[in-house]
């Protein structure tokens, strides 16, 4: 699977979406959404049941991103790749297929493998990002190379 940045996603239908932030909407720890981003998600909105899902633990700044989207934040405590997040889910959404759409195989791919969803590997986002941050996305690309067929299957 080629990755595509977010607004690029193919169309996607009556599922429930788990929506990475950082790297996949904005740029990592930043908290301005651009008009084109914020157009593909209400169009995914408009079709599916669309969750933002964040490891950043600046609840602030994530709720502030959730505001501009006007989409619900999951708010476990459980941390991406944990399907324990699910647990939070409404029951609505029990049933339906699960995409999780995110830039890191670690985090949002692991989380669509255990939960046996289907992941979608988007173009990462990137800014300023800290020494730290740029480290990880190293690290979690090495893997992505290494790894890529695991990924390659939709479901
Ligand atoms: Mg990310």
């Amino acid at each position: 699977m080629p990755e595509i940045p977010f607004v690029n996603i193919p169309e996607i239908r009556n599922s429930v979406c788990i929506l990475d932030v950082d790297g996949t909407l904005v740029a990592d720890n930043t908290e301005t959404v651009n008009p084109e981003v914020k157009e593909r998600v209400r169009t995914l909105a408009a079709h599916n049941d669309v969750w933002l899902a964040t490891n950043s633990r600046n609840t602030r700044r994530n709720e502030a991103i959730a505001r501009q989207l006007q989409l619900p934040l999951l708010t476990s405590s459980f941390r991406k790749p944990s399907t324990r997040l699910f647990d939070e889910l409404p029951e609505h959404c029990v049933g339906k297929p699960y995409v999780v759409i995110g830039d890191r195989v670690l985090t949002d791919g692991l989380l669509a493998k255990r939960g046996r969803a289907q992941f979608i590997k988007t173009q990462r986002v990137t800014g300023k990002d800290r020494l730290f941050m740029r480290c990880i996305f190293w690290f979690d690309d090495v893997i992505y190379t290494l790894t890529k067929p695991l990924w390659d299957t939709s479901t």
